[in-house]
């Protein structure tokens, strides 16, 4: 059975802030596995797609803008529970909700530069990293993995 994988994506806030390695050792110290890390432009319409369930929102053209606005870190992490138990670690969608120890309770406090994007379901971070990453993943095992799952 394939273990789960969620699509993270550092948005543009969070790199001009200089938040990248704050954001991947949570990850990482928490016990995932990083399987797909890059940095990068973003064009229009690939925004457009990632948030295409917003479409029809009063906010959607600002993401987009949002999104496109300079460089973001996308990255595939995987492990036991990790959609649900990374959308805990980011923290609630509206900073002034998120609990502080989150990354967002932590960093950020309004809605519209909230730092980092993290999969909903299981099915939609399938999605999204065909649509970030294609097949391109890396297929390793950590050495530490005995030590983390028993
Ligand atoms: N967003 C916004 N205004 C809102 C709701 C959402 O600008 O009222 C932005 C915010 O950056 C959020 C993104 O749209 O992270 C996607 O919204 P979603 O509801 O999927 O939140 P998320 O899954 O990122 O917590
Ligand atoms: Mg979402």
């Amino acid at each position: 059975m394939a273990t789960e994988q969620s699509y993270i994506m550092i948005k543009p806030d969070g790199v001009q802030r200089g938040l990248v390695g704050e954001i991947i050792k949570r990850f990482e110290q928490r016990g995932y596995t990083l399987r797909a890390l890059k940095l990068q432009s973003v064009e229009r319409a690939q925004a457009e797609k990632h948030y295409a369930d917003l479409s029809s929102k009063p906010f959607f053209p600002a993401l987009v803008d949002y999104i496109i606005s300079g460089p973001v870190v996308a990255m595939v992490w995987e492990g036991k529970g990790v959609v649900a138990t990374g959308r805990k670690i980011i923290g609630a969608t509206n900073p002034l909700a998120s609990e502080p120890g989150t990354i967002r309770g932590d960093f950020a406090i309004e809605v519209g530069r909230n730092v980092i994007h993290g999969s909903d379901t299981v099915e939609n971070a399938q999605k999204e990293i065909a649509l970030w990453f294609g097949e391109s993943l890396v297929d390793w095992t950590p050495a530490a993995k005995p030590w983390i799952y028993e």
